[in-house]
């Protein structure tokens, strides 16, 4: 899944949370692609493109169930002790088992049990028919913003993030190529992406905040 719809996520979980800092909550649902970047970037984690498609070929210690978990449970373990907010620790914690459990469904089949084996692994390639891919994210995506309530801004942040990932998705034979000479590159967009729609979700998520509690204070 794409970085707009995890950050989507955020707002589900935001909803039902509504005291929560809603920064925090992006981090958790981008927690594990963070990782993944930057074990890509120290060479730990790799993929490949072949067939004109982009291929995670190895990402077991960021994209794993094992991992999601522990991960999940290590963040309870910090904010909870460390900060003393218990309500954030779940909240964050079910924000970074969302990442694996979504990407399970859209990735290839990469996503191992644990990194100690390379079975069983799952993924139900949902990636592989571009079409269908960005039909389910988009929807996925406006319910997110639908159950949030959020305002028409919002609204086309993820219209126009969705849209600009199509090249992304559609994206075959040689538009991959610098990819393959500069493997920091694929790193290092997806990182400008989560931290594009982190701004720009958590920008227009509160737009209706300030613009209803100013309402109430000129009330
Ligand atoms: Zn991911």
């Amino acid at each position: 899944m794409y970085a707009i719809n995890h950050a989507a996520t955020a707002l589900l979980i935001k909803k039902n949370n509504p005291k929560l800092p809603l920064f925090p909550l992006l981090v958790s649902v981008q927690l594990v692609e963070v990782l993944w970047v930057f074990f890509n970037y120290m060479g730990w984690e790799y993929f490949s493109i072949s067939d004109g498609k982009v291929h995670l070929d190895f990402l077991p210690y960021s994209h794993s169930i094992f991992s999601g978990v522990a991960a999940a449970i290590l963040s309870f373990c910090i904010i909870s002790w460390g900060y003393k907010n218990k309500k954030l620790a779940i909240a964050f914690a079910v924000g970074v088992v969302s990442h694996v459990m979504i990407d399970v469904i859209f990735h290839e089949k990469d996503v191992q049990l644990s990194p100690f084996s390379s079975t069983p692994v799952w993924g139900l390639g949902i990636i592989d028919r571009p079409i269908l891919n960005f039909i389910l994210e988009f929807a996925y995506g406006v319910f997110c913003w639908w159950y949030f309530k959020g305002n028409r801004a919002l609204l086309w942040v993820i219209i126009i993030f969705n849209i600009l990932d199509l090249p992304m998705m559609l994206a075959h034979d040689d538009a991959l190529t610098p990819f393959i000479h500069y493997p920091f590159l694929l790193p290092s967009v997806i990182l400008f992406q989560i931290f594009i729609t982190w701004y720009f979700v958590y920008r227009y998520a509160h737009s209706k905040k300030n613009i209803s509690s100013s309402a109430s204070e000129a009330i």
